[in-house]
C-alpha cells in the first residue's frame, strides 16, 4: 500500500521545536506551501541564529517567553493554527498539545509528515523499535540490505531527517527506519512492510506516564504489517503487541531467540544463524545465515540484533549470502561495546550508550569475570534487578557520578562482598581516577566495563564525551604500562 498523500499546502500549520527534526519539517512543508509557524520556548544564541534563517525563507519562529502575557511561546498554539506537527522529545502533556486539542487541531510527528509525503511508488519501510538495540540493528539491516544490491538507507531516529529522505531526490528500494516510542506515539497512519520490537523494558516512563503507554506506543509499529511481525520469544511482552496488532491479511508473527529455533523462528544452532522461518518445508527445513563469528562484537544481545535485522531482511526477501555479507560488513558505532585495550591481561571495554539499567545488564550477560565503571543520572530507575541478575560477574565496582548511591545500595543489599570504590569528585579527572581504582581491582581475564546504566548530562556534555574520557584514561593508563616496562 501506498502512503496515502496529504496535501500539506495552504494549511496553517505549526512545527512545536527549533531542532533538527523541527527544521527538517518546517522547510519540507513551507516548500510544499503550507504557512509554518515554528514556537520554542527556547531563546538561546544557537535557537535565534536558526531561526532568523528560517525566518529569511519565510518561516514565522516564535521564541522564548512573551515579556507581556509570561507564556512560553513554546505553549501558546499560534492563531488560526489547522496542524500541529511536534518534535520527538516534547512530552505528550505539554500545554501546546493540551491547546491543540481543545481546538480540535490534530497533532502528527515528523515520521508521519514523512509516510504522509511519500509517493504512490514509495519505498515500503522496515521498521524497528524497542528499549535497547534500534540503532545497531538498524544499521545491520541496512548493511543486509546493501549487500542485497538495494538501494537503501538507515533512516528514523538516526541520520538524514526521515521527511529529507522521503521528499529528496534520491530513489531507494526499500528504507530502514529506526522509531522511537515518542516517534510511534504521534505516527497513527505508518504502516511498514514489516516491523519487530527488540525487546521492551520501563524506560522513559516519565515520558510516556506509564509501562501500559510505553507498551502501546511501541507495538503501533505491528500495525497494518504486511509481510512479517517480528518479534523476541525472551521477551513475551513483544509477542503480546504482535497479537494485539491489527495487521495485513496473511502477515505472519516471527519469533527470534538465542536457542534453537521453532517453526516460524530464526534461531542459533552451533554456532550458526539458521532461519526455520522464510525456508520452503520448514517444519523439516532450515536455512543457514551466518555465522556468529560474522557478528561484531558477538555478544548475546548483539546476536539477537543481528536475528531481527536478518529477519526484517528475509522477510523483504534477501537470500542468505547477502545477510552473511552484511552481517560482516557491519561495523557498530562508537561507544557500544568498543574494545578500547588490554593492559596487563585486563580488557578495557567502553559501552557509554549502555544508558539505563536493561542495556548494562546485557553488556554485563556478556562477559564472565568484570570490574564494573558505573553511575551518572539514574533518570528514576531502580537496580536492585540488574545486581541481583549480574553479581556473580562482578569482580569489583566503580561507582561515579549523581547516583551513584543508589547502584552503591542495591550492591549492599545484593552483592556485599564485592569491593565497591565510590568515587567522590566529578572534576574532569575523575573518569582517570575511576579507570586507575578500576585497573587496581581487576586481574588478568577480567573486563573492565563502563556500562554506567544512567545518563551522562550530571558530568559530560553526552554519552559519546563520557565514552572518549574512558578511552582516553585507558590509553594513558596503557602508555604508564609501557613506560614502566621498559
Ligand atoms: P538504541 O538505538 O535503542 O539506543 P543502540 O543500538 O544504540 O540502541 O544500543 C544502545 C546500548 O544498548 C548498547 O550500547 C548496549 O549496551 C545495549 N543493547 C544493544 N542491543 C541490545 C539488546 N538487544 N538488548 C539489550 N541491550 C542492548
Amino acid at each position: 500500500m501506498a502512503g496515502h498523500q496529504v496535501s500539506f499546502t495552504g494549511r496553517n500549520i505549526t512545527v512545536a521545536g527549533l531542532g533538527v527534526s523541527g527544521v527538517s519539517a518546517a522547510r519540507a512543508l513551507a516548500g510544499l506551501g503550507a504557512r509554518v509557524t515554528v514556537v520554542d520556548g527556547g531563546a538561546g544564541e544557537a535557537l535565534r541564529e536558526r531561526a532568523a534563517t528560517l525566518e529569511a525563507e519565510g518561516i514565522a519562529v516564535r521564541l522564548g517567553t512573551d515579556p507581556i502575557s509570561g507564556r512560553s511561546a513554546g505553549h501558546t498554539l499560534p492563531e488560526g493554527t489547522d496542524l500541529v506537527v511536534t518534535s520527538p522529545g516534547w512530552k505528550p502533556d505539554s500545554p501546546l498539545f493540551a491547546a491543540a486539542a481543545e481546538a480540535g487541531v490534530e497533532v502528527i510527528g515528523d515520521v508521519e509528515v514523512a509516510w504522509r509525503l511519500r509517493g504512490e511508488n514509495a519505498a515500503p519501510w522496515l521498521a524497528v523499535t524497542g528499549t535497547n538495540g534500534k540503532t545497531t540493528t538498524v544499521q545491520m539491516l541496512a548493511s543486509i540490505l546493501r549487500a542485497a544490491g538495494l538501494r537503501t538507507a538507515a533512516v528514523g531516529n538516526i541520520g538524514t531527517p526521515i521527511i529529507d529522505v522521503v521528499t529528496g531526490d534520491e530513489p531507494y528500494d526499500v528504507l530502514a527506519v529506526e522509531l522511537s516510542s515518542y516517534q510511534l506515539h504521534w505516527a497513527p497512519s505508518v504502516r511498514p512492510h514489516s516491523a519487530v520490537v527488540l525487546n521492551l523494558a520501563p524506560d522513559h516512563l516519565d515520558w510516556h506516564g506509564s509501562m501500559a503507554a510505553y507498551a502501546a506506543d511501541k507495538g503501533r509499529v505491528y500495525e497494518g504489517n504486511q509481510v512479517a511481525c517480528v518479534y523476541n520469544t525472551a521477551d513475551p511482552r513483544t509477542e503480546h503487541l504482535v497479537r494485539e496488532a491489527d495487521v495485513e491479511e496473511g502477515c505472519r508473527a516471527i519469533g527470534f531467540t538465542l536457542g534453537a529455533p521453532a517453526v516460524s523462528e530464526l534461531g542459533v544452532v552451533e554456532g550458526l544463524l539458521v532461519d526455520r522461518a522464510f525456508v520452503p518445508d520448514r517444519q523439516k527445513n532450515a536455512q543457514e545465515l551466518a555465522e556468529v563469528a560474522d557478528i561484531t562484537p558477538a555478544a548475546p544481545h548483539n546476536i539477537a540484533n543481528a536475528l531481527a535485522a536478518a529477519a526484517l531482511a528475509r522477510a523483504f526477501g534477501v537470500g542468505p549470502a547477502a545477510v552473511r555479507e552484511g552481517l560482516r560488513a557491519f561495523t557498530p558505532d562508537a561507544h557500544r561495546i568498543a574494545h578500547v585495550a588490554d593492559v596487563d591481561g585486563v580488557a578495557y571495554v567502553d559501552d557509554s550508550k549502555a544508558t539505563n539499567t536493561h542495556a548494562a545488564e546485557a553488556s554485563l550477560a556478556a562477559y564472565e569475570s568484570i570490574v564494573w565503571i558505573a553511575g551518572g543520572l539514574a533518570k528514576g530507575a531502580t537496580f536492585d534487578e540488574l545486581v541481583t541478575r549480574s553479581a556473580k560477574r562482578l569482580r569489583g565496582v566503580v561507582l561515579m557520578g549523581a547516583d551513584r548511591a543508589l547502584i552503591g545500595e542495591a550492591l549492599a543489599r545484593h552483592a556485599p562482598d564485592v569491593p565497591v570504590v565510590d568515587l567522590d569528585r566529578t572534576d574532569t579527572g575523575a573518569m582517570a581516577a575511576a579507570v586507575r581504582e578500576a585497573a587496581r581491582l581487576a586481574g588478568p581475564g577480567d573486563t573492565v566495563l563502563m556500562a554506567p546504566a544512567c545518563a551522562s548530562m550530571d558530568m559530560f556534555v553526552n554519552y559519546n564525551q563520557r565514552g572518549e574520557a574512558f578511552a582516553e584514561a585507558v590509553r594513558a593508563l596503557a602508555e604508564q604500562d609501557r613506560a614502566a616496562d621498559e
